[in-house]
């Protein structure tokens, strides 16, 4: 039986696995269509779409760009995107170019903290322009100054944490605008890290759906049953689209595999047909 996995990370970004590689380990998990979601980047796709050609798994274009929601972070996913298109490329150059003057902040308190680390070493390991905290968190892992993503996470890089410093986001509906003009779908990434339920969760994704909003991530590595039955019914409340994937980033989330996620993921072939239906690409 096939599956779908339509949230996957790649060394484009911050998973620590090449695009074919995670092709490789999706053919394994019995996956038959995928989307490469990395960080503010869409470089990967083509590598993606070469190995989807030989392993016969079909490759949809896709990204996740975060955006503010207070003082914590709202995640869009855009999907079947003109991923070339010159002005999506602008605007994630852009977000890139702002992580370049966050990361240096981080570092600087890293090292205020007794961390000897650099932006060099963490540019030097990511080898992408979409650096990211989970980069930072490799270096630190490295250097044997924590034994996890989590615990550089935990202790120091998370929101609240001594070395957070904020980034510069967009407003979800300028996420929505962008992934829409460049004729993609935007769908609500892992809609559990937003902490709204019930009416106040309804009344965001309303308001999201009337700024753009084209889906929300029911199936997810980390929702267990109920919350997966909310999402859904949530969905068909609001005429949203049903997508799912596991956010697989390799080592940065050990505990998580490409297509089932921490085991029980199963993202049903039968979405895929209505999500490229939705786009303009
Ligand atoms: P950034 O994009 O640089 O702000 O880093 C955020 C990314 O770090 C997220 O998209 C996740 O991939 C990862 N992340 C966030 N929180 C954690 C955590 N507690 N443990 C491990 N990875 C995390
Ligand atoms: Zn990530
Ligand atoms: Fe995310
Ligand atoms: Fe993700």
């Amino acid at each position: 039986m096939g599956r779908l996995d339509l949230h996957l990370h790649t060394t484009h970004s911050d998973g620590s696995l090449p695009p074919a590689e995670v092709l490789a380990l999706a053919q394994k998990a019995g996956v038959t269509a995928l989307a490469i979601t990395d960080h503010d980047i869409t470089s990967g796709i083509p590598e993606a779409q070469a190995a989807g050609a030989q392993l016969g798994i079909e490759v949809i274009p896709g990204v996740e760009i975060s955006s503010r929601f207070g003082n914590s972070e709202l995640h869009m996913l855009g999907y079947c995107l003109k991923w070339q298109d010159p002005v999506l490329t602008e605007r994630l150059m852009r977000l890139r170019d702002s992580r370049h003057r966050r990361n240096p902040q981080i570092i600087e308190r890293l090292r205020a903290l007794g961390l000897d680390i650099t932006y060099e070493e963490v540019r030097a390991l990511a080898g992408t322009e979409s650096v990211g905290r989970p980069h930072i968190a490799r270096v630190m892992m490295d250097k044997g100054y924590v034994a996890s993503s989590k615990e550089a996470f935990d202790r120091y890089l998370a929101d609240g944490k001594p070395a957070h410093v904020p980034r510069e986001l967009p407003e979800p509906a300028d996420a929505i605008a962008w992934i829409r003009e460049a004729g993609g779908v935007p769908v609500l990434a892992h809609p559990t890290w937003v902490k709204q339920n019930g009416e106040a969760l309804v009344q965001l994704c309303a308001q999201l759906k009337a700024e753009g909003l084209g889906g929300i991530e029911v199936h997810y590595s980390t929702h267990n049953p109920r919350q997966t039955a909310d999402y859904l019914d949530l969905a068909k409340r609001l005429d949203l689209l049903v997508t799912g994937g596991s956010d697989f980033h390799g080592i940065t989330k050990p505990d998580i595999e490409v297509g089932i996620g921490k085991g029980g993921l199963s993202v049903p072939e039968k979405l895929l047909d209505p999500l490229k239906k939705a786009a303009h690409a």
